[in-house]
């Protein structure tokens, strides 16, 4: 028989941390901290299993599950001396869904369940406490009203509200028991009003509905949607926690907290959180009211601040973690309800881990475990430009401060709907969701605007939590913000904000500003930039710690892929050890150069023609000489000489400028290697595309405009992703390939008289034949040697290829004979293996996704399965033909961190990637070279 069940309580618990798949991250705190003596209400956790089984089963409980409920609940009776049901003494409980990753979508948590109209008796006289009684019960409806059987909030919201304003009751802590017996009899009103049928009154009943709701909520929407944003796997399933209830709620020497033992935001080291006296469960999160500090409690109740304090210390120790705490105090006794491990910011991330390996609590490798790749992002976020930040702050068009909730910066138009910030978000418009509180249902539209504001809740909240987690900026709590959504708009003092209306939020201290304010480079980028020393910048020093000692360990390089000397710059500055992709094409459209581009196209097609009708010409004079043939030579080079003239004539025009861009690559890269890929698009797309842009390029050209239409139209190709590009214009047109290797030459010899090391590889793209490679490397090395023999100057360089086409692949062997280099282009790799053309993709990749026809989108995450093996099978046979084949990948995947676990499981030299990934390419390869060599594993 399956076990499904797992109690805690009496200091004992069958589970423990190390069963997190089975009982949840919130279930396997609960039985760790039972089983290492803390405080914990007795309770049991149903296990994912059953919820797996549930789905399973048809969405109907697995047999024996029930059973063991009842049994697990004797006991809990038991160890808590109540019952569950019980008028004299009743047993309540909270239930909890808790899967192995914290997910916001999941089913709020349900408090005091068991009540009904005669249990509540017993809590009124057990207690002494009818107030206290009369509040937990009217709560229990409202929460299960609203989770279990759907009743949307606002029906009991508003019913409170005008409850509220009728007996002039301020807070919720004014109403007497009196009103909040009254109260309870509206909302079980509303319920029955709401779902045509009676408030289940029976404990067991109750209890079924919920833990089939949690259940239910696994298949949520919202649910959904944050695994699939989070690549959370579907099958993980959830746990449902059932623990005894104490409460926060019975009078001044009781309360609620949460609390972090080190600041989430920012990683500081100190015992940072909110709790709310006599208040239950929720209240300090749904920002009901606006919680205290922490801090606040050593005031309040110090014999407890200094316990609390030890455990969580006890529990950071423990786990070696920061943890997220929760607790409540019930008439002067605490209660922890929650460790886990903190979901945190970037920054916080870094600087814990490096924090934590300095105080001798974790070691370097785990430190480098810790972070997540992804996160290193925001910490390249920009902030507000401090010199208009103050500015603003002079012309008081500061308006209001709230908590610093998600760290960044932002500027946008009010919106106050999450509906209308998709909506304009999806329209390309810039917007910041203004809410009083939000909930999940805000999810989308806090997915699609640039920043989250809200009235009420603290850095807890459903708001900085979701924020925190997207790494999206969020002002939380910012209480002087009197919201209408009637009217669309908000007012701080005097002053109104309407809807469409621009703010900037600075969500690192908190700061809402009127006005667009200019939004810059974060510190590490500046001094990545050079326009600030390392030593300036704390956030600096920590992200710089983390990656050199990830660098320790790495084993991959990284490399960037970067077209111009300022984007090589920034990349080198983030640790790039080279580049792996320059597009060389990507300089034609530099200012006027792409007259000259278009020149050399409108000619090079007249030029071949006659060349090859010449060359056939002479071979056949050659054998005849026939004077007719004669005359027919004359005038074919005659009509040459034109198009020779204008195609050599643009060449040489784009030779310094292409020479120039290489000259200030090289510079920036001095010492480390840079490919370089030769032409690589169809040539139309250097074209223009209307008739009139057209005429207007062949007055410029001084050619006529019908036929220069008639060669546009003659280049346009249906399905250019696999037509004439790549070596084959290098084939065809090796004149164009020759310019190219002239300019990166000459550049070499040049920068190599500054005194600069230069190591150039030369790339060619789409070969999918030997014969292809060997034609362009033959011209490649013909100029090298020119060159050289020229300047005198002997150039370290290789010629290699793009492995991009599924033949390149699978004819490795023979491709290595002429390649000295591999890359790995595996964006077209990816179109050529699927035969899926990238741009086409859209329409249907994300069905395939969400019906799970394949696992990711294969243009973000490497397909290892296909495109993988084709890799595998490259690096494998292109090294058994040269054993020193360098091998690479620029594809979008290079910065990728599944990709890079991959490409160093297969023996890759290097990734490469654009230049704000190199931070994280550079972190994903440690982590990937740690989990190699001992079995590490991320999280
Ligand atoms: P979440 O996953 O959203 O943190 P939890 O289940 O941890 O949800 O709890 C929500 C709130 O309910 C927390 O503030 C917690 O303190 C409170 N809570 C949960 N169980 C109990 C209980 N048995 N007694 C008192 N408060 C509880
Ligand atoms: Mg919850
Ligand atoms: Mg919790």
């Amino acid at each position: 028989m399956a076990k499904y069940v797992y109690f805690f309580g009496a200091g004992k618990a069958e589970g423990n941390a190390s069963m997190k798949d089975l009982l949840g991250g919130k279930g396997a705190g609960l039985a760790e901290m039972t089983n290492a003596g803390l405080p914990v209400p007795p309770g049991f956790t149903i296990s994912t299993v059953a919820c797996n089984e549930y789905y399973n089963n048809n969405q109907s409980l697995p047999p024996g599950l029930w059973d063991e409920v009842k049994t697990a609940l004797k006991q809990l009776e038991q160890t808590s001396d109540k019952g569950f049901g019980s008028t004299a003494n009743p047993l309540l409980v909270s239930v909890r869904s808790g899967a192995k990753f914290s997910m916001p979508g999941m089913m709020d948590t349900v408090l005091n369940l068991g009540l009904n109209k005669e249990t509540l008796q017993g809590l009124a006289k057990l207690t002494g406490n009818d107030r206290f009684a009369y509040d937990a019960y009217r709560r229990f409806i409202q929460m299960f009203g609203r989770i279990v059987l759907g009743v949307e909030g606002h029906e009991f919201d508003s019913k409170l509200e005008a409850y509220k304003e009728k007996v002039h009751a301020k807070l919720d802590t004014d109403l007497t028991a009196a009103h909040l017996k009254e109260i309870g009899e509206q909302f079980e009103k509303v319920v029955a009003d709401k779902t045509g049928a009676p408030f289940p009154s029976d404990p067991m009943q109750q209890l079924e509905m919920a833990v089939k709701a949690v259940f239910g909520s696994w298949f949520g929407k919202r649910a959904i949607d944050y695994r699939r944003i989070n690549k959370i796997p579907d099958d993980l399933g959830t746990a449902v926690n059932i623990v005894t209830m104490v409460f926060g709620n019975m009078g001044q020497d009781s309360g609620t907290g949460v609390a972090f033992t080190r600041n989430p935001a920012t990683g500081e080291p100190e015992l940072y959180g909110e709790y709310l006296q006599n208040a239950q469960g929720e209240d300090v999160v749904a920002g009901v009211r606006t919680p205290k500090k922490i801090a606040q409690l050593k005031e309040e109740m110090p014999e407890i601040y200094q316990q609390f304090k030890k455990v969580a210390e006890s529990l950071e120790r423990h786990y070696k973690d920061v943890q997220d705490l929760e607790f409540t105090i019930e008439r002067g006794k605490l209660w922890m309800l929650q460790t886990r491990s903190a979901k945190r910011t970037g920054l916080a991330a870094i600087r814990v881990a490096v924090d934590m390996v300095n105080e001798s609590l974790i070691d370097r490798k785990t430190a480098i475990m810790r972070v997540e790749p992804q996160q290193l992002d925001q910490l390249l976020h920009p902030v507000i430009d401090p010199e208009a930040k103050s500015k603003a702050v002079k012309e008081d068009r500061n308006l209001a401060k709230g908590l610093p909730a998600s760290p960044g910066a932002a500027t946008g138009q009010v919106v106050f709907d999450a509906d209308e910030a998709e909506k304009l978000g999806h329209s390309g418009k810039q917007v910041i969701l203004v809410r009083v509180e939000t909930s999940p249902e805000d999810f989308h539209g806090m997915v699609a605007a640039q920043a989250i504001l809200t009235a009420r809740g603290g850095m807890t909240s459903h708001a900085a939590v979701v924020a925190r987690g997207m790494g999206k900026c969020c002002v939380a709590g910012c209480e002087e913000l009197r919201i209408d959504y009637i009217k669309k708009q908000f007012q701080v003092r005097d002053q109104v904000i309407k809807e469409g209306d621009y703010i900037t939020l600075d969500g690192s201290t908190g700061e809402v500003f009127e006005g667009q304010l200019p939004i810059v480079d974060s510190e590490v980028v500046q001094v990545t930039k050079g326009r600030m020393k390392g030593g300036e910048s704390m956030l600096y020093t920590y992200f710089a710690q983390l990656l050199a000692w990830g660098d320790e360990v790495r084993r991959l390089k990284v490399r960037t892929n970067a077209d111009t000397p300022h984007d090589s710059a920034v990349a080198r500055g983030f640790g790039a050890e080279g580049i792996g992709l320059c597009r060389t094409e990507h300089m034609f459209f530099e200012g006027d150069r792409i007259d000259s581009v278009r020149e050399m196209i409108a000619f090079a097609g007249d030029f071949k023609s006659f060349e090859t009708q010449l060359n056939m010409a002479k071979a056949e004079f050659a054998k005849s000489h026939s004077s007719a043939i004669g005359e027919n030579i004359k005038k074919l080079e005659e009509q040459i000489k034109l198009p020779k003239d204008r195609y050599f004539n643009a060449l040489s025009n784009l030779l310094p400028m292409q020479r120039e861009d290489f000259v200030g690559i090289f510079r920036a890269m001095n010492g480390l290697p840079v490919t370089i890929r030769t032409l690589d698009p169809p040539l139309h797309e250097f074209l223009p595309h209307t008739k009139e842009e057209i005429t207007a390029l062949a007055q410029k050209l001084n050619v006529d405009a019908k036929s220069l239409i008639e060669k546009v139209e003659s280049l346009r190709e249906s399905n250019p992703m696999l037509g004439h590009r790549g070596c084959r214009l290098g084939i065809v047109y090796p004149e164009i390939t020759e310019m190219q290797a002239r300019a990166i030459f000459e550049a070499a010899a040049q920068v190599m008289g500054e005194g600069i090391e230069v190591h150039p590889e030369v790339m060619i793209p789409l070969v999918g034949i030997t014969k292809e490679l060997e034609l362009q490397s033959d011209v490649v090395h013909r100029v090298a040697k020119e060159v050289m023999d020229k300047s005198g100057k002997k150039i370290d360089y290789l010629v290699g290829t793009m492995i991009e086409i599924p033949r390149a692949a699978l004819t490795a062997g023979d491709i290595a004979k002429e390649a000295q280099f591999f890359s790995f282009g595996t964006n077209d790799l990816t179109q050529t293996t699927f035969g899926f053309s990238r741009d086409d993709s859209g329409k249907f990749l994300p069905y395939y996704v969400e019906h799970k026809i394949l696992r990711d989108d294969p243009f973000q995450v490497l397909d290892q399965t296909g495109v993988g093996r084709l890799v595998e099978l490259a690096v494998k046979e292109g090294r058994a033909t040269r054993p020193d084949l360098k091998v690479g990948i620029c594809g979008e995947h290079g910065g990728d961190p599944t990709t890079i676990h991959f490409c160093d499981r297969v023996g890759l030299n290097y990734v490469s990637c654009s230049p704000y990934r190199v931070p994280i390419a550079r972190l994903a390869a440690a982590q990937a070279a740690l989990e190699k060599s001992s079995g590490y594993t991320t999280a």
